[in-house]
C-alpha cells in the first residue's frame, strides 16, 4: 500500500493529476475540497457551516476537515493506497493525520509538491472560473485570500514533511502529461512505486 499527499498552492493542478494518479496506481481518492463542495451543493447543516469559510476563499476548521478525513479513510476499502488531494493544508491537520493513520496502520510514504510560478497559478484559476464556476474562483479579492493563507498557513507544512525527507517537488509549470509524466518519473525515482514504470 503507497499512500501519497498531492501539494500545492491554488491552482496547482492537484484535482487534474490526482484523477490521473488514481487511475494509473489504482489508488483511493481523498479530497476535502470536493466532499466540502458537495456538501455545499447538497445544502447539508455541515455544507451551510463550512460555506461560510471556502466561498470566501477561506480554510474550513481544522477539526471538521480532520473528521471527514477520517470518515473516509473507515468508510472505504483503501485498496493500493490513498491520494489525499489537499490534504493535509495546516501543520495542526499534519499532526492529525499522522496520529490518525497509526491508528489504521498506515502512513504517508510520499509528498509531492505541485510548484507553480504565481502568474501561472492566477491564469488558471481564471480560465477555471469560467468553466467550473467555483464561487471562490470568482474574484481577485478571494483569489488573493487563498494565495495568502497558502503562504502564511500552508507552505510550512511542506517543511514538516521535508524534514522527514518525504517532499518530492516536481515543476507543475507546463502541460497536464508532461506535469503527470514528472511526478511518475519523481515517484520511482523514490522507489515508492516500484512495481511501476
Ligand atoms: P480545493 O478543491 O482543494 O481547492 O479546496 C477548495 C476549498 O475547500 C479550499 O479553499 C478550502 O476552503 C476548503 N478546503 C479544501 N481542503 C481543505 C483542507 N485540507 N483544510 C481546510 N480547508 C480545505
Amino acid at each position: 500500500m503507497t499512500n501519497i499527499a498531492l501539494f500545492g498552492p491554488p491552482g496547482a493542478g492537484k484535482g487534474t493529476q490526482s484523477k490521473e494518479l488514481t487511475q494509473k496506481y489504482r489508488l483511493v481518492h481523498i479530497a476535502p475540497g470536493d466532499l466540502l463542495r458537495d456538501q455545499i451543493n447538497q445544502k447539508t447543516v455541515l455544507g451551510q457551516q463550512v460555506a461560510q469559510y471556502i466561498n470566501v476563499g477561506k480554510l474550513a476548521p481544522d477539526a471538521l476537515v480532520i473528521d471527514i478525513v477520517e470518515a473516509q479513510l473507515v468508510a472505504k476499502d483503501n485498496g493500493d493506497g490513498i491520494l489525499f488531494d489537499g490534504f493535509p493544508r495546516t501543520s495542526t491537520q499534519a499532526k492529525a493525520l499522522e496520529e490518525r493513520l497509526v491508528r489504521y496502520g498506515i502512513h504517508i510514504d510520499v509528498v509531492v509538491f505541485l510548484e507553480v510560478p504565481e502568474e501561472e497559478l492566477i491564469q488558471r484559476i481564471r480560465s477555471r472560473a469560467e468553466i467550473a464556476g467555483r464561487v471562490d474562483d470568482q474574484d481577485a479579492a478571494k483569489i488573493a485570500t487563498r494565495m495568502r493563507i497558502y503562504h502564511d498557513t500552508t507552505l510550512p507544512v511542506a517543511k514538516y514533511y521535508a524534514q522527514q525527507n518525504k517532499l518530492v517537488k516536481v515543476c507543475g509549470s507546463g502541460a497536464v502529461d508532461v506535469i503527470f509524466k514528472r511526478i511518475v518519473a519523481a515517484m520511482g525515482k523514490l522507489s515508492v512505486m516500484p512495481a511501476l514504470k
